[in-house]
């Protein structure tokens, strides 16, 4: 067990916790038990990974930015880093709206299917309505001023503030770029080695991944609806998939292309991350693994790695918004709306901007989805229709996020010429004793 690679540990968690969920669910009472004594495990793994979040994102930051020497090349970076994050997000929205109108999985629901998913579902889902209601009330301003932060401690509060630490490290690596060298050196080696530490921190934590996700997939399992669901949203769940594992195709392609490095080796590479984006259904949880991954395993620079990453973790949702132009051209399928092409269009702009909104959390995908069919004038209701099948949905358009990220610090590093042989070669290294 000791010899096995990190990423056969967590598969073998993951199969081991769904097979788990599945037996307890047959005992009476195996429900409680695995909710009681089971979950909470799965819980600390994924609080300990956030935890890491911001103190990691800080000392990356802060040690990539203040190493560039010259805002210049930081704008550029930041430039070339957003432009192709567009790209991706665009692509996928455009492959996820030519899927759902080749497959048209919402022609296969019939009226009575749709009358009694809504009816069971309408309740759950007023709280997705709510919440996108908060977002809609703000002005067009409000992403920009919800950027600067009044107060470091407060942002880092919150996991879902992490573009206002993003601001916050790179405006203070901004200062210390600004900083005579003598004076800058104290505070530059200080982050470094907090840097370091934070990354000792996420190899301990990842010696404890594969009873993280054994936890949290039986956890998932017991709590999950019944399976009759997904066969009557079988074929819009397998427009999604075939979607998202279409995306994976072309980002191995694209790296394969722009850096050399053939698709096992990047998939070996980052499999522990994707891994853990299953099973917590969270980029922002799963990003401390991602950025290690990458770094040490994959080769890129820590100052391409570190400023990137946290981005991408943020804005940067592939998986996300190819699901939400599915979903949305799939309810008005069900609801047998016809849409223009012009509304479609409409959706490929929408579906790019909630999802650079969606936070890096379980579901948030779906909060935003309010808002593009509140754009293409789809009814709200529908949104019961795909519930019962969202979160593993989430599960694999997490992967597909981490993974886009990744690609996209690939690609920038090989623009910027940081691109190098990994730190570890045998992938599991660091790991093990
Ligand atoms: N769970 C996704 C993520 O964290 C967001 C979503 O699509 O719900 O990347």
């Amino acid at each position: 067990m000791r010899k096995l690679a990190l990423h056969w540990k967590i598969l073998l968690g993951m199969l081991l916790g769904v097979a788990f969920g599945f037996l307890m669910v047959s005992f009476s009472g195996g429900k409680d038990i695995v909710e009681d004594w089971i979950k909470p495990f799965g819980t600390i793994f994924i609080n300990a990974l956030k935890l890491i979040a911001v103190p990691l994102i800080l000392g990356s930051l802060i040690t990539g930015v203040s190493d560039l020497k010259d805002i210049s090349k930081l704008s550029k970076m930041g430039g070339k880093t957003v432009l192709i994050y567009l790209i991706t997000t665009v692509v996928a929205v455009t492959l996820g709206l030519i899927l759902v109108n080749v497959v048209r999985p919402g022609e296969s629901i019939s009226e009575e299917t749709r009358t009694e998913l809504v009816a069971n579902y309408s309740q759950s889902t007023e709280k997705y309505k709510e919440e996108a209601a908060n977002q809609k009330e703000s002005g067009p301003l409000r992403a920009l001023e919800d950027l600067v932060p009044d107060n470091i401690i407060g942002a880092s509060g919150e996991n879902k503030n992490m573009l206002q630490v993003i601001f916050f490290a790179i405006f203070f690596g901004v200062g210390l770029i600004l900083l005579p060298e003598d004076k800058a050196k104290p505070v530059k080696d200080f982050f470094s080695s907090f840097n370091e530490v934070i990354l000792k921190m996420i190899d301990l934590i990842m010696l404890a991944a594969p009873y993280g996700v054994f936890a949290l997939l039986a956890a998932l399992i017991v709590e999950s609806p019944s399976a009759d669901l997904f066969k009557a949203l079988g074929w819009y769940a397998l427009c999604v998939v075939s979607g998202l594992f279409l995306m994976i195709v072309f980002y191995t392609t694209l790296v394969m292309i722009f850096t050399g490095k053939n698709p096992k080796e990047f998939l070996n590479g980052i499999s522990p991350a994707q891994l853990l984006a299953f099973s917590t259904s969270s980029s922002a949880a799963t990003l401390p693994v991602t950025m290690e991954r990458v770094h040490e395993h994959l080769g890129v620079d820590e100052e391409v790695s570190s400023f990137v990453l946290p981005i991408g973790a943020t804005i940067n949702m592939d998986g996300t918004s190819l699901y939400q132009a599915v979903a949305a051209v799939f309810i008005a399928q069900a609801f047998g709306m016809d849409l223009s092409l012009g509304v479609q269009l409409g959706i490929v702009a929408t579906a790019t901007l909630a999802s650079i909104g969606s936070a890096a959390v379980p579901g948030a995908g779906m909060v935003m989805l309010v808002i593009v069919l509140a754009q293409a004038g789809i009814p709200e209701a529908g949104l019961a229709l795909i519930f019962a099948v969202d979160r593993p949905l989430d599960m694999c358009r997490t992967v597909v996020n981490v993974t886009g990220d990744a690609t996209v610090s690939l690609l920038v590093a090989k623009s910027e010429n940081k691109l190098s042989e990994p730190k570890v070669k045998d992938w599991d290294d660091n790991y093990k004793g």
